[in-house]
């Protein structure tokens, strides 16, 4: 692997919007002041971004606010919105390589990828809202008395997005695709690690007819820009996405200002239970995938997983065979599976992770090392001898460290599935209808994939159970977390009023 790691040279890129993006404007931050943005191959600075803070929140939720309660936005017939969002994607379409460029560069993810699945795929997420767009619609309700009533479904307003780093374009659209299509405004804080194609994105919805203020942009911090628009007065939503820790005190700051409603998407540390009958390659295929697509940044990665024992020593064996075709390398490098980790912070609390697995007992399979010696690039790693009590089995680790566990009867394999105070997603390897069945419906998760990981479509509705989170991102779930139900009340002709 020292091979795929070395640096892939690459056109200079262009770096062409690194300010705040307000009322339709790029512009400084208020206090005047800028961060560095690093390149997780190398850990050099590649730009300079402008660092917006409490002062430019409130400008952003001011403009949002006007474009909200004056703008054209809310009040244009929904396939008027739709046509925008159409336009929006089909930009986003002229630009795939250069947003995929951004990304790789800024999140040490793989550059084909990118380019064939992240980047396509949020233009497809912009174009299935747009076809919502104008589908929103309420109830006519037959009373129990002399009045006629009726539901009008409104955008919720003015909404906070604030979004992690593993999938940069993807949260992006995820939370701002459904907000449009409601007709909500809106303040985007990405992540510190990842401003650069959010703002791009910003550009493109100008570009497109996306009127000013409807999509504000704000780089910052978490402690200060994030939080800032958390408690702000004038927000009437968060959609937050990132870890369990933060998301409770996105929380308390919603609860603590102005009530406004929060959805959470969270941390996760996601069981895959393999059946004896399982066929033992594709097993081990999915479990490698889980746990190692995009490095293990993701929030639904299938960090645990559960072998029955009948086929548990042909499933080590082959997955220790396999995890050798995933090349970490340079995310340029076309040969790559695995990139750097985001950024320093990520990859020594991995490190400290696998150190940790070490201190407690468990045996490594594969990796447990740095992968090159310059980039935050770390091998992938699996744990056997693993126990539920210990610290890999019960955190989440956010990198490429799989703990793999033995489980006898189909009801023990469920209890310990469900042994974590998360749940966001699980998979299910068999070719017993019942066994698929009985699992699905007694693991307590978001998202089930029965002989299958990751299968995402912008249909199908995603988010947590206990402390994963609630509400859900796409799908027709995602409009309405953007949407308030009002009912309207008259009497009828005859009626005593
Ligand atoms: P991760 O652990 O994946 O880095 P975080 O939960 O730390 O995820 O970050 C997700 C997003 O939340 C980022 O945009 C980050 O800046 C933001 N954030 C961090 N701290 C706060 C906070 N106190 N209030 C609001 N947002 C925050």
């Amino acid at each position: 692997s020292d091979d795929a790691t070395s640096l892939v040279e690459i056109p200079p890129p262009k770096i062409r919007f690194t300010k705040l993006f307000i009322g339709g404007e790029f512009v400084d931050s208020v206090s005047g002041r800028t961060f560095e943005t690093i390149d997780p191959r190398t850990g050099e600075t590649i730009a300079r971004v402008s660092e917006g803070d409490k002062e430019d929140i409130d400008l952003a939720v001011g403009a949002a606010r006007r474009a909200f309660d004056h703008g054209p936005w809310p009040r244009l017939p929904g396939a008027a919105r739709a046509k925008i969002m159409h336009k929006f994607a089909d930009l986003i379409d002229q630009h795939i390589e250069e947003l995929a460029t951004l990304d790789s560069l800024n999140a040490g993810k793989l550059f084909a990828w990118g380019k064939a699945i992240d980047i396509p795929s949020v233009a497809n997420t912009l174009r299935y809202y747009a076809g919502a767009a104008d589908k929103i619609h309420g109830e006519v309700l037959k009373m129990s008395r002399e009045l006629h009533a009726y539901t009008l479904r409104e955008p919720v307003g003015v909404v906070g997005h604030i979004i992690p780093w593993n999938f940069p374009s993807t949260m992006f659209f995820m939370k701002v695709s459904p907000a449009l299509a409601a007709g909500c405004t809106m303040v985007v804080k990405p992540a510190e690690q990842t401003p650069l194609s959010a703002l791009f994105y910003a550009h493109l919805a100008k570009e497109a007819g996306v009127p000013d203020g409807v999509i504000n942009v704000v780089n910052g911090f978490g402690p200060t820009a994030g939080a800032a628009l958390a408690s702000h007065m004038d927000v009437d939503k968060v959609s937050f996405t990132g870890s369990t820790e933060v998301g409770r005190k996105v929380m308390q700051a919603a609860a603590t200002s102005n009530l406004k409603p929060v959805s959470l998407e969270l941390g996760g540390k996601s069981p895959l239970l393999i059946f004896d009958d399982a066929d033992v390659e594709k097993a081990a295929d999915l479990a490698l995938l889980g746990i190692l697509y995009n490095k293990g940044e993701v929030c639904v990665a299938s960090s645990r997983v559960f072998v029955q024992e009948g086929i548990y020593d042909e499933f080590v064996k082959t997955l220790a065979v396999k995890a050798k075709d995933w090349v970490v390398g340079d995310p340029f490098n076309p040969k790559s599976r695995l990139g750097p980790q985001v950024d320093k912070n990520q990859y020594e609390k991995i490190l400290a992770y696998i150190e940790h697995g070490k201190r407690e007992g468990a045996t490594l399979l594969t990796g447990g090392k740095p992968a090159a010696k310059k980039g935050y690039y770390i091998q992938p790693t699996v744990f056997t001898d693993v126990t539920e009590d210990m610290k890999i089995v019960k955190d989440e680790i956010f990198g490429p460290v799989m703990a793999l566990m033995k489980f006898t009867t189909m009801e023990e394999g469920i209890k310990a599935a469900n042994n974590t105070r998360y749940g966001l997603a699980a998979g299910i390897v068999t070719k017993s209808l019942d066994t698929a069945n009985t699992v699905a419906r007694s693991i307590r998760a978001g998202v089930i994939w029965i002989n299958c990981y990751f299968a995402f479509d912008n249909d199908c509705p995603y988010g947590g159970y206990k402390s994963s989170g609630f509400e859900r991102d796409l799908g027709l779930e995602a409009l309405h977390k953007y949407l308030q139900v009002k009912s309207v009340v008259t009497p009828l002709y005859n009626s005593p009023w």
